[in-house]
């Protein structure tokens, strides 16, 4: 079976996203990206936050894959468009564009299904006061 291609974002310790920085021209690539310009470039951290720029209802997914669900683009601070599942319950109004997001590592397949690891851009929570996780 093929599966859907979908970006591979990963995390360090403290919670932020991997990246690339070329060190010719600047362009950060997230995720990481072995060459640009021609050079390797160096790996950067990026702070897991941004602002929603789109956003579709996936009805039909693939095989194994919990439906439906928002898919996002989310332009993070450094730059970089990344792809993320966006989690709307319980949030403090309907989703929309240039609104702010946290992002955190999550999984697009069912319970006991793969883990296949994606972003999942949060919008801030209903309750004033709570920590956006
Ligand atoms: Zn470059």
């Amino acid at each position: 079976m093929t599966e859907p291609a979908i970006p591979r974002y990963t995390f360090d310790e403290r919670s932020q996203l991997i990246a690339s920085k070329c060190g010719v021209c600047g362009y950060v690539s997230c995720p990481p990206q072995q060459t640009h310009c021609d050079q390797t470039v160096e790996p950067v951290a990026l702070a897991p936050e941004g602002t929603l720029e789109s956003w579709t209802t996936i009805r039909v997914a693939p095989r194994r894959f919990n439906a439906p669900y928002l898919l996002s683009f989310v332009r993070l601070i450094e730059g970089p468009r990344v792809v993320a599942r966006l989690e709307a319950a319980g949030a403090a109004s309907a989703p929309s564009a240039g609104a702010r997001v946290i992002l955190a590592e999550g999984s697009l397949g069912a319970s006991g299904g793969p883990r296949r690891a994606v972003l999942v851009a949060s919008l801030p929570a209903g309750r004033p006061g709570r920590e956006v996780r």
